[in-house]
């Protein structure tokens, strides 16, 4: 069975290079939909609580949101820090606190402090579900992601073949001792 939650991201990013209208800076409003496969946690009958799934997402993709998002190659990102610098946002302003855990992988590193995330590949629909995946596939059994933005859209499904220890109390994934970090349950 499957729990499925849904979270949205503002962002602006360009297709750099490209030949059509997204070569130009431009904004969307991105639906990202998780679907989490596993057996049924007999305690609460459900796979997952989907405001679980969504509070693990969003700690990490709220850097996504009312972000801006550039390949690493593109010319605007040398332009756009320089402007941050010189207006003393680069590294961090007092009103900006939707902070997420700042994240480095092979596909895309976060800057928090100027809510910026480059990106190795374009950040298209396709390129947003590789980055996603990536970046939550050891902390939610994924079984597909979906991610649309203005006309565009694209899905990915992944074999789930393990099954995560959850709490019988309150659902979610146990810590690596076997406690639940929310009510403190011991398996
Ligand atoms: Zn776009
Ligand atoms: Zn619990």
């Amino acid at each position: 069975m499957k729990s499925i939650t849904t979270l949205d991201l503002q962002y602006a990013h360009r297709f750099y290079g490209f030949k059509g209208e997204a070569q130009y800076l431009h904004g969307h409003t991105g639906k990202l939909t998780i679907e989490v496969e596993d057996t049924i946690n007999k305690g609460v009958n459900m796979v997952f609580p989907c405001n679980e799934i969504k509070k693990t997402a969003w700690n990490i993709l709220q850097n996504f949101d009312h972000a801006l998002i550039l390949r690493e190659d593109d010319p605007l990102l040398p332009a756009i820090l320089a402007v941050y610098e010189e207006q003393g946002i680069k590294n961090g302003h007092p009103q900006n606190c939707m902070k997420g855990e700042a994240f480095h992988t092979e596909l895309a590193r976060a800057y928090p402090d100027c809510r910026l995330v480059v990106t190795k590949e374009t950040m298209t629909v396709e390129g947003m579900i590789k980055i996603v995946y990536d970046l939550l596939k050891d902390k939610l059994n994924i079984s597909k992601l979906t991610f649309t933005s203005g006309a565009n859209a694209a899905s990915e499904e992944y074999d789930v073949r393990k099954s995560m220890d959850r709490c019988p109390m309150c659902g979610i994934a146990l810590d690596e001792n076997g406690t639940c970090p929310k009510c403190g349950y011991k398996k």
